[in-house]
């Protein structure tokens, strides 16, 4: 097994971006202490010995630096913090969808793109989509997220208009196809599945037998700190993704991944970026002969609830601090793949201790971005529940910190 992604001959004449992040980081005095001067970024065994980024470093790293692109308008997205108010990630405009477009066409001049992605609310993937549509030279229906009970129309509008490709995050694809399967509606015209923000779900391609037979899945892998890191094609496995020669990306011991951009008009300062998921670099049975990356899942305590990034231990501990709450624990309740409520379970301190649930319920949905911003059209779908004892597993007599119970 590679460590890297790159060969030190490929990746070598990019490492002064490397050596440059290197030097930003160490402009930020909360970060300097880690990066003393002995360390360097100048070959791959220097790199490999850097200490990893996690997401609140690199937040401190960019409430300091505030980066400004050099040549456009530095537009602000969401980048992580699941708690309080949103933590920003800076791009470029082009949000270096270029850089992909020359290694990855999955769009050409002939297709009628849907971009599904939700717009606003300081989402980027919507307008990543919508500039690797305008590289292709598509037609392009920007139609971002829908309401339950608008899918039927628009599903009745795109076949009219036989679009040939549409994008979005798999748990928001779900819905698309679910409802078009639901109501009988067939898209023949629809070849490609473009997709990007969480895993592929099999129950998407069963869907899609059914209502595209024709269609194919072309995913994207990235995160908003690291901008699209690789891509894959209906040839590669759906967890299975082709690192771009911008980004570098790297295997530790302990099987997660981290990622260092090459790329000098990258504003996020990348370098050894973990972003919780485990992997391994390994071959492709597409036939592409250069290492590739399996992305085998979030290693942390975030998961994934409607798209966005939910951190289950930070939600417990905000929980465990209100006065009378002995234990807490989340439930995540899922509906085919999709998240359709999450529960904090508390337990009280003692027999006399009455947590006030219903003000706790406020604070944690108020305060935490995910929940607030997931069930903004079902606030009541996440609820604080007082128990008598917590779930625990039966046969291990363990409690987890989050159960994720499924409901057909
Ligand atoms: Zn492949």
């Amino acid at each position: 097994m590679t460590a890297f992604s790159l060969s030190p001959e490929a990746a070598g004449p990019r490492l002064p971006v490397a050596r440059r992040t290197l030097e930003r980081l160490r402009s930020v005095p909360a970060l300097a202490p880690r990066y003393p001067s002995h360390l360097d970024a100048g070959s791959l065994e220097q790199l490999a010995a850097l200490p990893p980024l996690a997401k609140d470093d690199l937040n401190t790293a960019l409430a300091h630096l505030e980066p400004a692109a050099e040549h456009s308008a530095t537009w602000l997205f969401q980048s992580g913090g699941s708690t309080g108010a949103p933590k920003v990630g800076y791009a470029p405009t082009g949000f270096y969808m270029a850089g992909v477009h020359a290694h990855w066409q999955p769009l050409d001049r002939t297709d009628v793109f849907v971009n599904a992605w939700g717009a606003g609310r300081m989402w980027g993937a919507h307008f990543l989509a919508a500039a690797l549509a305008d590289l292709s030279g598509c037609r392009i229906i920007a139609l971002g997220s829908v309401a339950g009970e608008e899918y039927g129309d628009w599903l009745d509008f795109l076949a009219a208009r036989r679009v040939t490709a549409i994008g979005g995050t798999p748990s928001v694809l779900r819905l698309w196809f679910a409802h078009a399967r639901a109501a009988g509606v067939e898209l023949p015209s629809l070849r490609k599945v473009l997709w990007l923000g969480e895993a592929w779900q099999e129950q998407l391609t069963e869907d899609l037998a059914a209502v595209a037979p024709q269609a194919r899945r072309w995913g994207m892998f990235g995160s908003t700190e690291t901008w699209v890191v690789g891509t894959n094609t209906p040839h590669c496995p759906a967890d299975v993704f082709h690192p771009l020669p911008s980004q570098l990306v790297h295997a530790d011991a302990g099987g997660l991944l981290d990622f260092t951009t090459l790329d000098p008009e990258m504003l996020n300062p990348v370098l050894r970026y973990r972003t919780g998921d485990a992997g391994e670099l390994t071959a492709c049975p597409c036939g592409r002969p250069e290492p590739a990356m399996r992305v085998l899942g979030r290693r942390d305590s975030v998961v994934q609830v409607r798209g966005l990034g939910l951190d289950v231990d930070e939600l417990i501990a905000r929980a465990e601090r209100e006065p009378g709450v002995a234990r807490a624990q989340v439930v995540l309740t899922e509906q085919g793949g999709r998240a359709a409520s999450v529960e904090v379970l508390v337990l009280a301190a003692g027999p006399g201790a009455a947590p006030d649930v219903e003000r706790l319920r406020k604070e944690l949905f108020g305060a935490t971005f995910t929940l607030s911003t997931a069930f903004q059209h079902d606030p009541g779908s996440f609820r604080v529940r007082p128990v008598g004892e917590l779930v625990s597993n039966g046969r291990t007599g363990k409690t987890a910190t989050l159960v994720v119970r499924e409901e057909s």
